[in-house]
């Protein structure tokens, strides 16, 4: 049976768990069933206000002309908007991905990622 001195539950805001205890020599796993990042990075707060953006946007310029500004719309690249979302969100996940790798190297802390763990 694998024991660890700290079990950090879910890689959303348990990732600030994670970092704060690195370094400490303790043993610790992350456990997580999903994408690394939690709600926030994956379906959460940055991929909605990337899409929240250009609506404002759109919103702003259909709004310009009642401020003396004659804009217009010409087109909307909807395909572009949720592609640019997602790398942001994927090149999140990467980098938390890439530290978890670097942490289990070079510190004295061990990081494991599994699921499903029985915790006795
Ligand atoms: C559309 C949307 C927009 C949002 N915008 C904002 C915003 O602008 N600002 C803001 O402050 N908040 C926002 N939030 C809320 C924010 O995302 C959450 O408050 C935050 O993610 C909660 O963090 P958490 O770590 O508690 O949970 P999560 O981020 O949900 O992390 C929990 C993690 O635990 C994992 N997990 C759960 N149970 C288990 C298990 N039994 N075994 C293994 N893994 C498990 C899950 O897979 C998940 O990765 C938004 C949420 C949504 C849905």
């Amino acid at each position: 049976m694998d024991k660890f001195d700290l079990i950090v539950i879910g890689s959303g805001a348990g990732m600030h768990i994670v970092s704060s205890s690195i370094g400490e020599g303790m043993r610790l796993a992350l456990v997580e069933r999903g994408p690394l990042g939690g709600t926030c990075l994956n379906n959460g707060c940055i991929p909605s206000k990337i899409l929240i953006y250009p609506a404002d946007v759109i919103r702003a310029i259909q709004a310009s002309k009642s401020i003396g500004v004659d804009a217009s719309i010409t087109g909307i690249d909807f395909p572009r908007i949720m592609k640019r979302m997602r790398s942001v969100v994927e090149s999140g996940r990467k980098k938390l991905e890439r530290s978890i790798e670097s942490e289990k190297k070079s510190l004295c802390t061990e990081v494991v990622q599994s699921s499903p763990i029985t915790i006795h």
